[in-house]
């Protein structure tokens, strides 16, 4: 059997105490929020390591003998809580037997669900509406946005919001974010909505914990304008109101509690389920949802710009945030879309004339590539700002994302994504009216008090919060 990674190949070679059947001690680890290990299911291929040394070059499954028997365990630990795993989830796309897999929450969900004193709300990621197509018998790009709402309408969400317009808060943020630093030598500045890329700066670069954008990322973002400004104008009380992101990602579970991202004074996330999770539960309930009638994100949470739309592909944050950017320093760009940050490359560079001043931009997908560019800065290079994504091609070959991952197939979501951006009228996060209408009433000004208060988490210093098993609203 051959399982690609990053397009290569490679051949899974069961250990030979697991073909002989003997079985060691095996563990079972369900104390991580976001990662579960059934050591029953281990056949000792290592192919988890490989995938983790391909992607982020760390390699923290540990080759460890029990009894005779190769399992592969966290930084050599029993329970992933206790490693330096990033959460990124390539080891679980990539492990053959399902011994990995991300932390399941899909039963407390349906509780909620059919909890009558609970408004519960679906927010969706922008990779979704391009990664359902193949696991129900279509192209891997055909793009199902509307069909995936009629889905979630009828698996009993009351709501379906747009994370594409979390991400043009985080933009709109963001942008202003590095103007200042910009402004106050504050450079290089690191994007921040890919909670593996700030587990892996916690972890491992800590010394650049300042160089983190302080933004929150977008899940964060739609979840804390839902349970404010949506609950307000519904005369909504924000207890019973329950957050639910469907992502591409494992990482996001982790994110979803760690300290300071519950700024409506409760979790602002409730439940993060990947794009697996979601499918599972479409098949559950015998859903046909690509020949579903396709239904619109409900208002007003539901309308964003082409530029969250591609926040979903590495180099999509960078474009997204140099559009609003170039607006900020009142620029008329040239044009609008970057060829330069597009692509699968896991490295891509460029420089660009913002108000007569050079900015020196990287763009990375995979942790390893990475660690190359911290290399660069380590030994002198400049750049202002950089986006790290952990997976390859960024959120499209995400962790939580339908198996197996092809490159070719990670490709074409991506492309997909562009396509949606295209045909979008706004595609400035700044422009969307939605964000005009949340600023004007809420937020007042980018960057000001209350925008810092909801919208914006200290990094440094609220470190990683001891996961919880208990996924109950605080
Ligand atoms: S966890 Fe999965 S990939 Fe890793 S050694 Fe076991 S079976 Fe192989
Ligand atoms: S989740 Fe990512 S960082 Fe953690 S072990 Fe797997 S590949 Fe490595
Ligand atoms: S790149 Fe996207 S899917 Fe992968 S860990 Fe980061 S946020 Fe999650």
């Amino acid at each position: 059997m051959e399982i690609e990674i990053n397009g290569k190949n490679f051949t899974v070679n069961p250990h030979q105490s697991i073909v002989e059947n003997k079985k060691g001690k095996p563990y079972k680890d369900m104390s991580d929020l976001a990662i579960t290990r059934d050591e029953e299911k281990c056949i000792g291929c290592g192919i988890c390591r490989t995938a983790c040394l391909e992607n982020n070059g760390l390699g923290i499954p540990v080759q460890t003998e029990v009894e005779g028997c190769l399992y592969f365990r966290p930084d050599g630990k029993m329970d992933f809580k206790d490693s330096k795993c990033t959460r990124c989830g390539q080891c679980i796309l990539a492990c053959p037997t399902g011994c990995l897999a991300e932390k399941e929450d899909i039963e407390p969900v349906k509780s909620a669900i059919s909890d009558e004193s609970k408004i519960v709300i679906a927010q969706i990621a922008p990779s979704l509406r391009v990664s359902l197509g193949d696991s129900f018998g279509k192209e891997p790009d055909e793009i199902l946005e509307g069909q995936m709402i009629s889905a979630l309408k009828k698996l009993g969400f009351k709501y379906v919001f747009d994370v594409n317009l979390g991400a043009d808060f985080t933009t709109y943020e963001e942008a202003y974010d590095l103007k200042e630093r910009i402004e106050n030598n504050k450079t290089p500045m690191f994007t921040s909505c890919c909670p593996s890329r700030v587990k892996f700066i916690e972890d491992f670069h800590p010394e650049l914990m300042e160089s983190l954008t302080t933004v929150r990322s977008p899940q964060e973002c739609l979840a804390v304008v839902t349970k404010t400004y949506f609950a307000q104008k519904l005369n909504l009380d924000p207890k019973n109101i329950v957050v639910v992101s469907i992502m591409p990602c494992i990482a996001k579970k982790f994110e979803s509690r760690r300290s300071g991202e519950d700024a409506s004074g409760q979790w602002d996330v409730d439940f993060v389920l990947t794009t697996r999770e979601f499918i599972k539960m479409v098949k559950a309930a015998n859903i046909d949802l690509p020949n579903l009638e396709s239904e619109k994100f409900d208002a007003p949470l539901g309308e964003a710009s082409g530029a969250g739309a591609i926040y979903g592909a590495s180099g999509g944050v960078m474009e997204s945030a140099v559009r609003t950017l170039a607006s900020l320093y009142n620029q008329d760009l040239d044009k609008i879309e970057y060829e330069e940050f597009r692509g699968m490359e896991g490295i891509k560079k460029a420089t660009l004339n913002i108000d007569g001043k050079q900015i020196k931009i990287a763009v990375t997908a995979g942790l390893k590539n990475a660690e190359k560019i911290i290399e660069e800065i380590e030994n002198g290079e400049v750049y202002h700002y950089i986006e790290v994504m952990a997976c390859p091609g960024g959120c499209v070959g995400g962790g939580g994302q339908p198996k197996p991952a092809t490159k070719e197939t990670i490709n074409k979501r991506r492309e997909a994504l562009y396509k949606i951006d295209a045909g979008k009228i706004i595609r400035k996060a700044h422009e969307n009216p939605i964000i005009k209408e949340v600023y004007d009433n809420l937020f007042k000004c980018p960057g000001g008090e209350i925008a810092k208060k909801y919208l914006h988490v200290d990094y440094d210093k609220t470190p990683t919060r001891e996961c919880e098993i208990s996924n109950d609203a605080k």
